[in-house]
């Protein structure tokens, strides 16, 4: 594995690439770093080359590297399953949650966020999917849904995050983020505020980036293969 500044100066630079190529505003996209199953040490070494946002996947791994790292002025970015018996630590300990998929969540994330803390920054998941049998929320039941978050005082929404499943072909990756783009669209004639897309991994980044991705969530490219 070739070393974290060298992978976080190629990642920059093909975010910026993208951005170039589709059009994008320069600096429009914001590098969240993935750090699931990845040690502290790494971590340490990616805000070294300046890296200020990080996104993890299992709450007890992430406190505990939180707390281990102890730097106030990174963002932490909740990105995997929420269970309902974890909310407290990730609405106490995270900035952003980007896998909110059901009320009965937001409402239990809504009632631990501390008072000292701003509000927390949620996205919703849309489930996008070319399997039939795969159906993700409908476009109604996202509406009512965001409607929903958007009452709740101690949340923030800021819009969707999807985790399309992999694909090789560069266009069915864009097809899939087109439709994430577009139910965004939607929501915003209600919530004209909403300004966050969270999509592309290390695997899609670019097809994201052409469809408005505002946030790439990148592991693999970064810290090398996980177990
Ligand atoms: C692990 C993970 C990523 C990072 O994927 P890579 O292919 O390692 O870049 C992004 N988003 C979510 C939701 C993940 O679980």
């Amino acid at each position: 594995m070739k070393n974290t500044a060298t992978a976080i100066n190629e990642i920059r630079a093909r975010i910026r690439a993208a951005e170039t190529r589709f059009g994008r505003k320069p600096d429009s996209v914001r590098l969240l770093a993935v750090s699931k199953t990845k040690p502290a040490e790494l971590v340490l070494r990616a805000i070294e080359c300046g890296q200020t946002e990080f996104a993890e996947n299992y709450v007890q791994e992430a406190v505990e590297k939180i707390t281990r790292i102890g730097l106030p002025e990174l963002t932490w970015h909740f990105i995997g399953p929420v269970q309902s018996n974890k909310t407290k630590p990730i609405a106490a300990r995270f900035d952003w949650v980007h896998s909110l998929d059901r009320l009965k969540i937001a409402e239990r994330l809504n009632a631990a966020r501390p008072d000292h803390l701003p509000p927390l920054e949620v996205c919703l998941q849309v489930n996008i999917s070319h399997e039939a049998s795969k159906s993700g929320m409908s476009a109604n039941e996202l509406d009512e849904l965001a409607m929903a978050c958007n009452e709740l005082p101690r949340l923030r929404l800021r819009g969707l995050m999807a985790l399309p499943a992999p694909v090789a072909d560069f266009d069915q990756q864009r097809q899939s983020f087109y439709e994430v783009k577009m139910l965004l669209v939607h929501l915003k004639r209600t919530l004209p505020e909403l300004d966050t897309l969270s999509m592309g991994t290390t695997q899609d980044m670019e097809a994201a980036i052409a469809e408005g991705a505002t946030m790439v969530r990148i592991g693999t490219a970064l810290f090398g293969p996980r177990e």
